[in-house]
């Protein structure tokens, strides 16, 4: 067969060629399949399959660490919830085969939590993955999920589960090949912390034959299938040379003529800080405060709060941490703050507009990050999450002033921030850009939905527009102007971002040193050549290859 070229998103760059397989898939069940014992018999026999998920799903996160870890134990617990017993007793009660009554036992709690939508929906594809393992031990069939054939293969699949996907650092693959799936998608993500080239998004991985030789530029979105030898010995120099060229580069993140971009990290809680403290990178860039409170039902008192920040600041004495204030509402419900229930959460209440219902919470956190930032040597600067005004940004700027901190800015995450900036850093020391949000506002589309992934890409010319006009604003104003949403950590748009006026880039630890060498490699003209050309095109494919070709591979 002659090689093919086929494309997608590249999120997670780097290129390597193997054969692929594809994931293991559910096995259907039906109302018609035979049925087995007495009522009681078969609930037996569930409680023992949900019980050996459960176990299996252990027994693999004590194999990783870290967020993998914490996938994985939250479906053992998922696994051994009364509710889903009960759902099956009732099935089976009903007259449904066995493994037919936990599939409808497993679907029905699905429904429940797309219901309830955002943070929980999100949870439905992990719930799947267990009902689906349990149906496979009822019928005695393999496994669905990762193969293991013993040697290294590009993983071929619709989307990933995130317990799948967290079970990828101990496997066999090398990289990583999706039919649905975003530029934010959990595949997305954990590929890139492991740094395994990944494209998503690309939808004629049906044509592919089980063992096929393909080859996945991560950094292109271009995959080849059954490609030719000297495409493959070409493959393997260019991933060769990307490894020596990103090692090679070290410290403060600048241009190839010196123009400083500072290069800092992403962390959620204490943790993350003691992990990213001792990275090469020149701080925190975004500390998702909310992240440490996902699952507590009373509000964090002064003192946790101060000892918790006080722990994080102590990290990088000397070093910037920007703190975010709680980003809580839409996609990450803070169980002790109450919004009651809202048609459309992700343009509700959120952000730091959640300061106008529980005004203590703010003050509260601005007076512990202050408490914190005098107690320790770090260079700490507060913003708020989903600003949309200029008088929003005076509010928070002013509270914040009051409660001691010295340093304070806004994230541009609403276009109407994006459009008014200049407004907006009026009242402000500095911005920082969440392309997550800001991709999502601007086309209007739900960052969780896989199947609107074009319209979520950063590349998009009027998201870049609209980063061009913050940019711009900053550069005006003599402030700093930085961006840490995903977009930060794609080294093919990290130059883009900066010939657009962005002086400092936020991502995640595995992510930083690809862009680094990314920036090390072209001079800030070369980096404004690439956002002009990439502002002129008209859709995000020819805006990423117009910026690729000028700024080279990186
Ligand atoms: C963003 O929206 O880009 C961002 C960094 O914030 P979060 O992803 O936490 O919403
Ligand atoms: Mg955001």
């Amino acid at each position: 067969m002659a090689e093919q070229v086929i494309h997608g998103l590249g999120v997670s760059p780097g290129v390597v060629c193997a054969p692929w397989l594809r994931f293991g898939t559910q096995l259907a069940t039906s109302a018609q399949d035979p049925v087995g014992g007495t009522v009681e018999q078969e609930l037996a026999r569930v409680k023992d399959a949900l019980g050996g998920v459960a176990d299996e799903m252990l027994n693999r996160a004590s194999r990783v660490s870290g967020v993998a870890a914490e996938i994985l134990s939250m479906s053992a617990t998922m696994a051994r919830d009364p509710g889903i017993v009960a759902a099956a007793e009732k099935e089976l009660a009903a007259g449904m085969p066995t493994a037919h009554a936990v599939h409808l036992a497993f679907e029905g709690f699905c429904a429940k939590l797309e219901a309830l939508g955002g943070y929980m929906a999100e949870r439905v594809t992990d719930l799947r993955d267990i009902g689906g393992r349990t149906v496979a031990v009822l019928l005695g069939e393999p496994m669905p999920g990762i193969p293991e054939p013993g040697y290294p293969f590009v993983l071929v699949a619709r989307d990933l589960a995130p317990a799948d996907t967290a079970m990828l650092g101990d496997s066999d693959v090398v990289g990583l090949l999706t039919s649905e799936g975003g530029p934010t998608s959990h595949t997305a993500i954990l590929a890139k912390s492991l740094g395994l080239p990944a494209v998503v998004n690309c939808p004629d991985t049906d044509r592919l034959v089980d063992g096929t030789p393909v080859l996945v530029d991560g950094t292109t979105g271009e995959v080849v299938i059954d490609p030719t030898p000297g495409r493959r010995q070409a493959a393997v120099e260019q991933a060769a040379a990307d490894k020596a060229r990103i090692a090679a580069a070290s410290g403060p993140g600048h241009t190839a003529d010196g123009t400083p971009v500072h290069l800092l990290v992403n962390i959620g809680t204490v943790e993350d800080a003691a992990k990213a403290g001792p990275v090469d990178s020149e701080g925190v860039g975004l500390f998702r405060t909310e992240f440490m409170y996902l699952g507590k039902s009373s509000a964090p008192s002064l003192d946790e709060q101060t000892a918790s920040y006080t722990s994080v600041l102590e990290q990088f004495a000397g070093r910037r941490v920007v703190v975010r204030t709680l980003d809580a509402g839409s996609d990450k419900p803070l169980p002790f703050l109450d919004l009651g229930t809202e048609e459309n959460p992700a343009l509700g209440v959120r952000g730091l507009r959640i300061g106008t219902v529980f005004p203590e919470t703010l003050t509260t956190q601005l007076t512990a990050l202050a408490r914190a930032g005098a107690a320790t040597g770090a260079d700490l600067w507060v913003m708020a999450p989903m600003v949309a005004t200029a008088d929003e940004a005076a509010g928070f700027a002013a509270l914040a002033r009051e409660a001691g901190l010295h340093k304070v800015g806004a994230m541009i995450e609403i276009p109407a921030a994006a459009l008014r900036a200049a407004d907006l850093l009026a009242h402000l020391d500095f911005v920082s850009i969440g392309t997550n949000d800001l991709s999502q506002y601007t086309c209007a589309v739900d960052r969780m939905a896989g199947g609107l992934a074009q319209l979520l890409d950063p590349w998009q010319p009027a998201v870049l527009d609209l980063i061009a006009m913050v940019g711009a604003a900053g550069t005006a104003a003599g402030k700093p102007v930085g961006v840490c949403g995903e977009a930060a950590s794609d080294p093919t748009l990290a130059p883009v971002l900066v010939g657009l006026g962005v002086t400092s880039l936020s991502m995640s630890v595995p992510a930083l040193p690809a862009v680094r060498a990314a920036l090390a490699a072209v001079d800030i003209q070369r980096c404004q050549d690439a956002a002009d050309a990439a502002c002129a095109a008209r859709d995000p494919q020819a805006a990423r290859a117009v910026a690729a070709a000028i700024v080279g591979r990186v």
